[in-house]
C-alpha cells in the first residue's frame, strides 16, 4: 500500500473511531440501550440513518450488554423511490430488516395545498406508521438518526418561532407512553456524518424525490447556523454543549425553579398577582400571570 492510501485509511479509521466514541458516550450518558433491548433502527435511506445503523452494528459487537438490531424502512410510495436499493444494501451487510409499505405520499399530496411544504405532515404520518409497527412487534427502543446539528437547529426554531427553550431530546417517551425513542447520533456533527457516508459509499436515496422543500423557518435557522460556523468555528459545539448544561435557577421559569421559596423569611402566604395588580391582572387559565410580552402587547 502506498503512503497516500495509508494516510487515507488512517483518516477513515480515525473518523470511524470518533463516531463510535461519540455514539457510545451518548448511549451511556442517557441510558439509551440496556440488556435485552430490541432496537428498531429507522432507516430512511439518507446519510444520517445509514451512519447510525453502521455505527450501532459496530458497537453491538463489543457492547457490554446484549441487544438486537432490526433496520426498518417505510416505503412511502414517493414517485421514483428506488425500492431495490435498501433491501440490496441490508442483505449485503446481513442485518435483520423490514420494509414497510404505506402510501403516505398520496395522502400528503391530497391534504397539503399546492406550493406548501409537505414535510411536517409527511414525517408525522411516517412516525405514526413506524411507531405502530414497533408496538406490534414489541420493539423496546426506536432509534432515530437526528444528530447534533438537528438538535441545535431545533433549539433555535423553538426559541425563535415558538417562544420555548427546548430541542430534540436524546431519549424520550412518546406522548402515549408506549415508545422509548433514542437518538444515538446526539453528539455527532453533521459534517462528520457526511464525510463518513461518503467514505463508506452508502447508497443514499434523496428524501426530496417527492419535490417538497423544508419549510422557510428551518431554512432560515440553518442558514444562520452555517454562517456562524463559518465565521466563528466551534460555536455550534459550544451551543450543543450548552444544551447539556441547563441552569434553571439562571433562567426565568418558576415551574423549573422555586423562585417563590427563594430567600423567604416568613412562612406567611405570598399575595398572588391579583394582590399586587388588582382584579384587572391578566392571568393564564392555570392562574399564573400572563407572559409579560402578552401583557404589553
Ligand atoms: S422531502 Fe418529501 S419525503 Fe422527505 S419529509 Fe419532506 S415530504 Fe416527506
Amino acid at each position: 500500500m502506498n503512503a497516500a492510501l495509508r494516510k487515507l485509511e488512517h483518516e477513515h479509521n480515525r473518523l470511524a473511531k470518533r463516531l463510535r466514541h461519540q455514539v457510545g458516550r451518548a448511549i451511556a450518558d442517557f441510558g439509551m440501550i440496556e440488556e435485552g433491548d430490541r432496537v428498531m433502527v429507522c432507516l430512511s435511506g439518507g446519510k444520517d440513518s445509514y451512519t447510525m445503523l453502521d455505527i450501532l452494528l459496530q458497537l453491538q459487537k463489543k457492547a457490554p450488554v446484549n441487544f438486537s438490531i432490526t433496520a426498518v424502512n417505510l416505503d412511502q410510495k414517493q414517485p421514483g423511490f428506488p425500492e431495490h436499493v435498501l433491501p440490496q444494501y441490508l442483505e449485503s451487510i446481513g442485518v435483520e430488516y423490514k420494509i414497510l409499505e404505506q402510501d403516505t405520499y398520496s395522502v400528503v399530496k391530497r391534504v397539503v395545498p399546492e406550493g406548501k411544504t409537505m414535510c411536517s405532515l409527511c414525517s408525522r404520518l411516517r412516525r405514526g406508521a413506524l411507531y405502530t409497527y414497533a408496538e406490534e412487534q414489541g420493539f423496546s427502543k426506536i432509534a432515530l438518526g437526528h444528530h447534533r446539528d438537528d438538535l441545535v437547529a431545533t433549539f433555535f426554531l423553538n426559541l425563535f418561532f415558538h417562544a420555548k427553550i427546548s430541542s430534540m431530546p436524546p431519549k424520550l417517551l412518546s406522548d402515549d407512553g408506549k415508545h422509548v425513542v433514542i437518538r444515538p447520533l446526539t453528539y455527532v456533527k453533521e459534517d462528520d456524518i457526511a464525510t463518513y457516508a461518503e467514505q463508506r459509499a452508502f447508497p443514499i436515496i434523496p428524501c426530496t424525490l417527492c419535490g417538497s422543500q423544508e419549510n422557510l423557518q428551518r431554512k432560515q435557522v440553518k442558514r444562520m447556523i452555517d454562517q456562524w460556523d463559518r465565521e466563528t468555528p466551534g460555536r455550534i459545539d459550544t451551543i450543543a454543549r450548552a444544551l447539556g448544561d441547563v441552569r434553571p435557577s439562571q433562567l426565568a421559569d418558576p415551574k423549573l425553579f422555586d423562585f417563590l421559596a427563594l430567600g423567604r423569611h416568613s412562612a406567611a402566604p405570598l399575595p398572588d398577582v391579583h394582590g399586587w395588580l388588582g382584579s384587572g391582572a391578566e392571568v393564564e387559565a392555570d392562574g399564573r400571570p400572563a407572559p409579560i410580552a402578552l401583557q404589553l402587547a
